[in-house]
């Protein structure tokens, strides 16, 4: 059976019928959903080396020609690069988890033997002789793909947290072993989460499982179910991705202990734009502080609303515990 052609192979066709010889390519393969394929190209006949771009995200394979972009790189940039390369014949690297989607870094040169180097996300410590090349080649690109370098140095300037978002990762929730997603210390930090009842609220609500974890300040975690293989997860804490919150979290799932918000509503006279949006909304709380409500909003953040206004209660308690606590608490407040 004939292998159907890649788009890569496409595109190299199209490209060595035009007298480009393909010496090193960068692959942004989904990289925070882009995909951006570019190459370093020499071209015999007019002896010079130029950098060849593509957004496979707009790509038409019948059209290519529509949507290559190309620039000629300077003869001293162009030798410095290559010699950069060249001067030491480093191994194949490899760093990345197959169960994360996305966010791959495929960088290939083909002087003298082919190598290959893909990582997720950061550039990995250590592997420092792809900075100048990576930098070199990215002066060429559109000045808005720089936030992809900015990205992919992200591990050289201390910098990570600044690009943790969410991304849907490959992890059966009710069976797959944590040892996929959590480091061992991090395991052995949220068991004792876990154990020590720390996960104080736990509610699945549409396809998301949403939780209070107790720490130095209250933790929310969600829990995305995106579909049946992968799972979206988020923790407000500083670590963010696959924390000791969210281990205890998976944890408190398997195990069922769930525990309900108390769910409240603001009934107050809609006085300013935010009462007005929020007016008739329904509120996940999780406790009071200072004769305030700790709500979340929708984006998985605390909010400490006042309960009362004016002398009046502006919220109205619609979920309670078994116990009314919640209830029982504002009618305090009101007499006070
Ligand atoms: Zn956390």
């Amino acid at each position: 059976m004939l292998k159907k052609k890649s788009v890569f192979d496409k595109i190299n066709d199209y490209l060595t019928k035009k007298g480009h010889e393909l010496c090193m390519s960068i692959y942004l393969n989904n990289y925070n959903n882009n995909n951006i394929y570019v190459r370093l190209d020499y071209v015999d006949k007019l002896s010079v080396y130029k950098i060849v771009w593509i957004d496979l995200n707009f790509f038409d394979e019948s059209h290519i020609e529509d949507y290559i972009n190309s620039q000629m790189m300077t003869k001293f940039l162009a030798t410095k690069l290559v010699a950069k390369l060249t001067k030491e014949e480093y191994e194949n690297r490899y760093d990345f988890n197959d169960d994360i989607i996305g966010d791959r870094v495929e960088i290939l040169t083909y002087f003298k033997n082919p190598h290959e180097y893909i990582f997720d996300r950061f550039l990995p410590l250590g592997w420092d002789f792809l900075i100048d090349p990576l930098a070199m080649v990215f002066s060429y690109l559109p000045r808005g793909m720089e936030i992809f370098l900015n990205e992919i140095f992200g591990k050289f300037d201390h910098l990570e947290e600044n690009y943790n978002y969410l991304k849907p990762v490959k992890f059966d929730l009710l069976n797959d072993d944590f040892s996929k997603l959590f480091k061992p210390q991090i395991i052995e930090r949220g068991e004792k989460y876990f154990t020590s009842g720390k996960v104080s609220f736990l509610e699945k609500i549409e396809n998301k499982y949403i939780a209070i974890v107790d720490g130095t300040n209250p933790y929310v975690v969600v829990i995305d179910l995106v579909d049946d293989e992968h799972i979206l997860v988020w923790c407000n804490c500083k670590y963010n991705t696959f924390c000791k919150h969210i281990y205890a979290v998976i944890r408190a799932i398997r195990e069922e202990k769930f525990n309900s918000f108390y769910k409240v509503r603001y009934v107050g006279k809609a006085e300013t734009l935010l009462e007005k949006v929020t007016i008739g909304n329904f509120y996940l709380c999780f406790g009071v502080e200072d004769d305030k409500l700790l709500l979340l909003t929708a984006e998985g953040n605390v909010f400490p609303a006042n309960i009362m206004h004016k002398n009046k209660c502006v919220f109205e308690v619609i979920e309670d515990d078994d116990d009314c606590s919640l209830s029982k608490y504002i009618e305090e407040v009101k007499t006070q």
